[in-house]
């Protein structure tokens, strides 16, 4: 489902002209030459200088433009807020092993209480019996599941992980981030980053 708030908030958007916007708050989404985004997690935002400079090196193809124009003695130009590569880049299968994607994985959740409330990660084979820091092997906890588990494993301290931890792929991912929409969509990137979104009539 789409986020209600996500809606009110690009619609509000649409209403304040963004042609006074500082050029830093101008960044491009990338689309990848199946105008997929090139990237979810992160998102694949470029700032407004990379975006122009590969317009001028026919990289991309602008798809759609913020209201703000930058000057330059040769040209004027809107900053492009969507663009397109006209190469084809393989996408990678499995995202980046950061902090937001596995706390995306877990649904912002503690894998042993279900509290969204002061999440930490946890190894759930602890570092010092051997636990490295994988997919496989960090979990989301709360605080004080994290502080009651200590150094020890699961079965140790009789505490259930909801679900073993795995190295999810993209498209996983991508469904979890559905429930988490990032906190800024310029209104020109909704089309492109969501194929469930309803359209308007
Ligand atoms: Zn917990």
């Amino acid at each position: 489902m789409f986020h209600p708030e996500l809606i009110e908030r690009a619609t509000r958007a649409r209403h304040s002209p963004d042609a006074g916007r500082n050029p830093a708050n101008c960044p491009a989404l990338v689309l990848n030459a199946d105008y997929t985004p090139l990237s979810y997690y992160p998102l694949s935002l470029w700032p407004w200088q990379t975006a122009i400079k590969a317009v001028f090196l026919e990289r991309v193809d602008i798809v759609a433009s913020y209201d703000r124009e930058v000057h330059s003695p040769s040209l004027d130009m809107k900053i492009p807020s969507v663009i397109a590569l006209r190469q084809y880049v393989r996408p990678s299968e499995f995202p980046a092993f950061t902090r937001f994607n596995l706390f995306l994985r877990d649904r912002f959740c503690c894998q042993y209480c279900g509290s969204p409330q002061h999440l930490t990660f946890d190894h759930v084979v602890p570092r010092r019996l051997g636990g490295k820091t994988t997919w496989e092997n960090v979990a989301t906890a709360c605080a004080p599941c994290n502080m009651k588990k200590g150094g020890r494993t699961p079965r140790q301290a009789r505490m259930q992980l909801q679900l073993a931890p795995i190295r999810p792929t993209n498209w996983q991912l991508q469904e979890r981030g559905k429930a988490f929409p990032p906190n800024y969509l310029h209104e020109t990137w909704r089309d492109w980053l969501y194929w469930d979104v309803e359209l308007e009539a």
